[in-house]
Order: C-alpha cells, then sequence, then structure tokens
C-alpha cells in the first residue's frame, strides 16, 4: 500500500523544504509549526519600523553551478529574490592597534596583503588559501547520485584530493592557528568563524566567497523564507502556526501522528521531525528511542554557543562598514559571567531595501550564557533591565567605531537565548545546532531512530554544521530516502 500521509513538526526551512518536496512526490502534507510565522531561526521582524535581520549574512550557493541552487529554484526562492554577491567576508578593525584588514573576494589581493601583514608566514598562508580553492570544489550534498560512471570517477578522484586537505586541516581554528607567528594575522584567522569550529569549515566559506557563490539576500532573511512557503501552499501542503507538538503518537513502535499542546490529535502514516532533536527525542518520544550514539552526541558534542543579538535602528549619517566586522575593542566588557574582548558587527546601511531613506541597522552578535538569561526570567523586570544594561554596554562600545551613533539611535531590540528558545525551541539557545568539528564532521547524524518505523529526522540538528543550505537540502533528502523506503521514484517537478 502507498504511504499517503505525511506530518512534518516545525516549519523552519528544513521542515518546509521536506513539505515541498513531498507534496511534488504525492504526499499528503501537514506542518505544524510552534511559532506564530514560518522559518524557524531564519528570519527577519520589526521593532519601530525598523527591519532587523536574524539570519542570512552569508548565503553559499547563490549563483547557478552549485548543487543547492537547484534546491533553491525548485523551492521559489531563487525566483522570488535578488542576491546580491558577497564582495567583502569580514572587515577587521583593531582598536587596539589601528590594523585593519578586510577580507574581500580577489584572490590575489587576500593573498598578497596577507603575505604582507606577515613575509614571516608567507607559506603557511599559501597552503591555507589553496586549501580554500579545494574546498570550493565541494558541493552541499543534496542527496542526489553521480549519474555516469565517469561522473562517479570524477567524484572519487575529488574525494582522494580533498583527502590530503581534510586530514591536513581538519582540527579547530585555535588550534590551527598556533602555527601563526604574527599576531595580527592570528587574530584574522582565529575569528573567521567560531573558533572550535573545524578549520575546514572556514576554508569552504572563503572558497566559496573567491569562487563568487557566496551571496546575501536583498530585503532580509524572511524574503528567503516566504516564497517556500508560498510555493508549499501552492503545492497543496497544509501549514498550522501557533501549534505545537507535544508528543508523537506511537503505535506498535511505529509512529502514527501527533498529539498537540492543548490535546487534538492528528493522525498520519509517516511523520518528519525538522524541530529541535533534544526535544523531539526527549520529550516528544519521551527518550524512548534513544540509543547510546544520541547519548553520545548530547554528552560530548559542543553546540553553538547561545547568542546575545543587539540591533540598533539609526537614522542620519553615521560612519559605514562593510556588512560583517569583527571589531576588536581597547577594553573587553562584561555581560552576565561573560568578558568580551571583540563584537561581531553587521551593518546593514548595504540593503536601501532593508533599509530606506536615511535609515539603518547596526547589529552587534555576542556569545553568551543560557542559564544567566534563563535565571534573570524568573523576574520579568530584573531580565527587561539587564537588556536593556547590556544594549548600552554595547552602545558605548559601538561609539568608538561609529562616533556620533549614541544621538543617532532611535531603536533598540535585544534577543538573548530566552527569545531564541521561546520562537524557535532551540534547545540551550544553541541556535544553529552543533559545532562542526573533527568528531562531527566524520560522525553522520542518524536521520531515523531504531525500533521506530515510518519516523525520520531532518534540519539543522541531524547535519552538524547547521546552515541554510544545509537545511534545504536535508529536507530534500529526508523525502527521496522516504520515496526510497517507499519503493517509489524521488520527483522533484511540480
Ligand atoms: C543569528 C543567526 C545567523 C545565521 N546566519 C546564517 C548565515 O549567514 N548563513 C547560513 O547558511 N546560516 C545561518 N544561520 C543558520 C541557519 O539559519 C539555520 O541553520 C537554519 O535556518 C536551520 O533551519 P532548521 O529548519 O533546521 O531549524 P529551525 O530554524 O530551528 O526550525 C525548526 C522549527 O521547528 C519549530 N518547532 C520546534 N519544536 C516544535 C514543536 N514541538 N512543535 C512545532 N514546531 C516546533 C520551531 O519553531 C522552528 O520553526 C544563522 C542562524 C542565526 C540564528
Amino acid at each position: 500500500m502507498d504511504r499517503k500521509s505525511i506530518i512534518i513538526v516545525g516549519g523552519g526551512l528544513a521542515g518546509l523544504s521536506a513539505g515541498c518536496y513531498a507534496r511534488m512526490n504525492g504526499y499528503d502534507v501537514q506542518i505544524f509549526e510552534h511559532a506564530a510565522i514560518p522559518g524557524g531561526v531564519c528570519t527577519s521582524w520589526k521593532t519601530n519600523d525598523y527591519l532587523i535581520d536574524g539570519c542570512i549574512h552569508w548565503l553559499l550557493g547563490h549563483r547557478p553551478g552549485n548543487s543547492v541552487y537547484t534546491i533553491y529554484k525548485d523551492l521559489g526562492i531563487v525566483d522570488a529574490n535578488r542576491f546580491i554577491d558577497a564582495k567583502s567576508y569580514i572587515n577587521f578593525v583593531d582598536a587596539r592597534t589601528g590594523n585593519r584588514f578586510e577580507l574581500t573576494a580577489d584572490y590575489e589581493k587576500v593573498k598578497d596583503r596577507l603575505i604582507a601583514i606577515s613575509p614571516e608566514d608567507k607559506s603557511t598562508i599559501e597552503g591555507f588559501l589553496q586549501a580554500c580553492r579545494v574546498m570550493a570544489e565541494l558541493q552541499v550534498p543534496t542527496g542526489e547520485s553521480s549519474k555516469s560512471v565517469l561522473d562517479k570517477l570524477a567524484g572519487l578522484w575529488q574525494k582522494g584530493r580533498m583527502l590530503k586537505y581534510f586530514f591536513k586541516y581538519n582540527l579547530p581554528l585555535n588550534e590551527y592557528v598556533k602555527r601563526i607567528k604574527n599576531r595580527w594575522l592570528r587574530d584574522i584567522i582565529v575569528n573567521l568563524f567560531l573558533q572550535d569550529m573545524t578549520t575546514l569549515f572556514s576554508m569552504l566559506m572563503l572558497g566559496y566567497l573567491f569562487n563568487n557563490q557566496l551571496g546575501m539576500v536583498e530585503g532580509g532573511s524572511i524574503r528567503f523564507v516566504l516564497p517556500i512557503e508560498k510555493k508549499f501552499k501552492k503545492l497543496g501542503g497544509k501549514i498550522a502556526y501557533n501549534a505545537t507538538v507535544e508528543k508523537i503518537l506511537v503505535e506498535n513502535d511505529a509512529a502514527a501522528g501527533v498529539k498537540l499542546a492543548g490535546g487534538p490529535v492528528h493522525k498520519s502514516d509517516i511523520v518528519i521531525s525538522a524541530a529541535d532533536l533534544h526535544s523531539t527525542l526527549f520529550d516528544m518520544l519521551g527518550g524512548k528511542y534513544t540509543g547510546g550514539r544520541f547519548e553520545h552526541m548530547f554528552k560530548n558534542w559542543k553546540m553553538f554557543s547561545p547568542l546575545l543579538l543587539v540591533s540598533f535602528g539609526v537614522r542620519g549619517d553615521i560612519k559605514r562598514y562593510p556588512p560583517v566586522n569583527v571589531f576588536f575593542l581597547k577594553e573587553p566588557f562584561k555581560i552576565g559571567n561573560t568578558e568580551t574582548d571583540r563584537l561581531l558587527v553587521r551593518d546593514y546601511s548595504y540593503d536601501k531595501v532593508m533599509n530606506p531613506g536615511d535609515k539603518t541597522v547596526i547589529q552587534a552578535e555576542i556569545e553568551t550564557e543560557y542559564d544567566y538569561w534563563m535565571g534573570l526570567r524568573k523576574n520579568e523586570e530584573i531580565y527587561y533591565r539587564e537588556k536593556d544594561n547590556a544594549a548600552r554596554k554595547v552602545l558605548d562600545k559601538l561609539e568608538e567605531f561609529y562616533p556620533g551613533i549614541k544621538a543617532k539611535v532611535e531603536m533598540i531590540d535585544v534577543a538573548t537565548p530566552y527569545t531564541f528558545l521561546r520562537y524557535t525551541r532551540n534547545y540551550m539557545g544553541a541556535f544553529e545546532g552543533w559545532l562542526m568539528t573533527g568528531e562531527t564532521i566524520k560522525m553522520p547524524v542518524p536521520k531515523t531512530l531504531d525500533g521506530l518505523k515510518n519516523f525520520y529526522l531532518a534540519g539543522q540538528w541531524v547535519e552538524p554544521g547547521g546552515g541554510v543550505p544545509t537545511a534545504v537540502a536535508s529536507g530534500r533528502r529526508v523525502v527521496k530516502k522516504i520515496c526510497y523506503d517507499d519503493k517509489k521514484d524521488f520527483v522533484t517537478q511540480d
């Protein structure tokens, strides 16, 4: 008998993508989404007439020629959007020394400038940049296998070539930089991404940048999401918002539907969870199908640190910076128990669709502690006071880089780990799931659970490193697997 109906828990990118592909393959699909809007952590929101973006600043594969671009096309994202090429990855500014370095898409220029910063590190720089080039050949896995024998051979050759780089550079950024002699160069490289992530990840990002495969979405992340929801509905899919799944129903060790908070029960032949993994395993399934592998992950794997996102709406002329910056501060400052000596700052002045007229948004992203903010939640008055205090501290620091900004700020918005939990339910505020580390890169997370039939997992929690392309590709792959299990050909046409 054909399996017909699928319930998807979560309408983030992975859930929406899975929904579209499941409809293309003839399944009846119902998505239940906890929040009031689609997109999960990939979102934008309005505060006092300013559009604040909470996600995409680096979009991999925004041009034809990359596997994931096909998915963006399938999901209606390409036709509905204007992508902007990222000409700059990060602009580094050091208030302690006056040093500046903008890492742009111009490979040769970047190489020359890095060598000029540190001639004694020339061979390390050349090796690093060469590896970026090689990593750029990696495609986001979409579940497609090579079609011809020649393609397969080319794939094997590519894998063999990659392997050399894989072994050499599969170590955390903060370990890798120990070989760099010059301090400023070390500061640049170690801040290319999170310091505990494998160096390979930063190399991939830079490789895509140099290949013109790194972009941004004009108008903000929500514009990336809404076309997928539209496509899903056009394909005949159903989505319910403010609908939190409390339990996944299990009959005879097979998923059979869901029970929503508040009581309603919905039956289906298949359930996909594209939601937070911890609550899926331990709450929705009551911890019954959690083998040693998952326990190992939750005990040993590192998650993305929770964030404080502090956004300022600014009116009038202020100094302009590239879209993404790392500002090294003269003096560190503390929020909660965490000391911060640098700020990752997004400057949205480049996007006039998001920020018309003389307005713009400047946003600082700071790693923070989950327990600190959850503790403050016990007293709302103190929680809001501490949010204000945090914003004030950040603004003081920004004044150093944007002289006069304080007088021009007319909107302040602070998102804490509690905000992420409240709107997206991501465990411990880990907004992007597991870090991609030496171990997680080698150890695929199972997409099904031992002993539980008709149940599948998708999304950032089963794809360490997370990210937009990975989430949409994960939605596609899970449906391909379901089709395979149902002995059906997988199709991608409407
Ligand atoms: C600040 C920030 C910046 C980022 N920048 C980038 C970037 O530049 N480039 C990039 O590629 N990636 C970026 N990412 C990461 C990327 O956005 C995510 O990895 C990706 O969107 C994850 O999608 P997902 O569908 O797997 O998960 P989620 O977005 O977490 O979606 C899961 C959904 O499930 C819902 N849900 C959870 N529990 C339940 C339940 N019980 N019942 C019903 N629904 C439930 C949630 O509400 C949520 O909507 C960024 C993320 C953040 C937060």
